[in-house]
């Protein structure tokens, strides 16, 4: 059952939220052994939580657009007295003293929280194999990596542990995930979805989004967790238009432009290629125009995003001292204490986007790195204001690749950066980008495409997203 027919049935009386939770829990409890997508599964929680909403239902109380449905969490998002570890041991035994806005939305819109879900350490990463609990795998073919940083949350939605899911996309880490895993996942535009309670890895770049098996589940699930949080500054100070009643607006009349540097970059596998010109046909056939468009400087997105994403986790990976949070290794002196703790506690990914990162921001090296790579994302941002005065949004793939093995890419960090090639550029703007999936590629594993939208494109975005789902069927 889709996340709307469960709210649907639990708000009408029709099925209690027990029952869901316990589905859900059972189909946890026999394969996620296998898996690995939760670090933590709240299953006592999410039974009080769904007792609640049959109470509310049998009160004749309408518990909200999420009655019982349940909600699988990145652990980069805070959860009060729920252990929250980014997928890092330096976070090992820390509990938050408050929840994510996010979170509070779906449990206060009725939405059943079941688990924590794996994650590369501190999001860091294309495939879920740098969380210090041990990688997630691919619920369509275990041997296979889900994608990351949010695989656990790809990975909950796809094998059916949970209709929806929360991410965190930095660079790629919904969009990507949820390519390879055959879901829908969105990261909506920078400042539309509260960070408050995110933890932070890269702050001018992270958004939390969702995760679903449907566009429709995407959109019911934005709209819960959009609009202003006066809790997050950099929030957008306005309200968020719902995204849900666009689904059945179509196509007719829009302008889509398909991104030339993003689709014929090397290391776009052929069917993924095919799929992106088919999402276009079939646009094209609903009534849209379709036309090639070029973002010149989105070849150096990703050259840039690994010198400013790195920078500003180097300033945010500061706060882990040994003092604050989590882990602490003693030693003679406080020093010696900072340094053992961060040694022990994180893991090398992590140790070298901290190096870069201050790297980047030394004095001497800042002008010729730092410097440079906020000047291409201000070329990004500019190069995508002109192609959005022609169109109204853009088709791209999500991931070059479907699915690759587990251990395929770890020995080369440079080839697993080239994942997120083609959502970079959208991060570096701020915009809206989803994907959706649409055909399969190698071994019949499922390909994502992307439709990238402007910033507060949501609306627009969604329509062609229902589109291509419709077209995919
Ligand atoms: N894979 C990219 C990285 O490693 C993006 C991560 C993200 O979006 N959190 O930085």
């Amino acid at each position: 059952m889709t996340a709307t027919e469960i709210a649907a049935a639990v708000r009408s009386g029709q099925r209690s939220a027990r029952d869901v939770v316990e589905e859900h829990l059972a189909a946890i409890a026999a394969r996620d052994r296998d898996l690995h997508a939760f670090l933590v599964v709240v299953a006592d929680q999410a039974r009080e939580a769904a007792a609640a909403i049959d109470a509310a239902v049998a009160r004749g109380e309408d518990p909200g657009p999420l009655a019982g449905v349940p909600v699988a969490i990145k652990d980069t998002l805070c959860t009060r007295g729920v252990a929250t570890t980014c997928g890092s041991r330096i976070l090992d035994g820390w509990e938050p003293p408050y929840t994510a806005t996010t979170v509070e939305r779906i449990l206060g819109a009725g939405g059943v929280v079941v688990g924590k879900t794996n994650c590369d350490e501190f999001a860091m990463g294309s495939s879920t194999e740098n969380s210090a609990f041990g990688p997630t795998r691919n619920p369509l073919d275990p041997s296979r990596v889900p994608g990351g940083s949010s695989g656990g949350s790809a990975a909950a939605v796809a094998a059916a542990f949970a209709p929806l899911a929360l991410g965190s996309d930095t660079g790629g880490s919904i969009r990507q995930p949820a390519a390879l895993c055959g879901t829908v996942g969105v990261k909506p535009t920078y400042g539309r979805v509260s960070r408050y309670g995110l933890v932070a890895f890269a702050s001018s770049l992270d958004q939390v989004g969702p995760f679903a098996t449907t566009v429709a589940d995407a959109a019911l699930l934005l709209d819960v967790i959009a609009g202003h949080d006066p809790l997050d500054s950099t929030s957008i100070d306005d309200d968020h238009a719902p995204v849900s009643p666009q689904l059945a607006a179509g196509v007719a009349g829009l302008r889509i432009g398909l991104v030339e540097e993003l689709t014929d970059v090397d290391g776009v596998q052929a069917p993924v290629r095919d799929a992106v010109a088919q999402a276009g046909a079939a646009l094209e056939a609903a009534g849209a125009t379709v036309e090639r468009v070029s973002i010149p400087s989105a070849q150096y997105a990703l050259s840039a995003y690994y010198l400013i994403a790195p920078a500003e986790a180097s300033s945010n990976l500061a706060r882990y001292d040994g003092v604050r949070y989590g882990l602490r290794v003693d030693a003679d002196h406080a020093a010696a204490m900072n340094a053992e703790t961060r040694e022990a506690g994180f893991g090398p990914e992590v140790k070298r986007r901290i190096m870069l990162g201050t790297y980047a921001l030394s004095a001497g090296y800042y002008d010729a790195y730092y410097r440079k790579a906020q000047q291409v994302r201000t070329l990004v941002i500019r190069d995508f204001a002109r192609v959005y005065e022609r169109c109204d949004a853009l088709l791209a793939p999500t991931s070059p690749t479907v699915a690759f093995p587990l251990g395929a890419k770890t020995a080369n960090p440079l080839e697993m950066y080239l994942s997120d090639v083609c959502t970079i550029p959208s991060s570096l703007a701020g915009h809206a980008a989803m994907s959706v999936p649409f055909g399969a590629g190698e071994g019949g594993l499922p390909i994502g495409v992307q439709v990238l939208a402007p910033a507060l494109g949501e609306p627009v975005m969604f329509r062609v997203a229902a589109a291509l789902e419709a077209a995919a069927g």
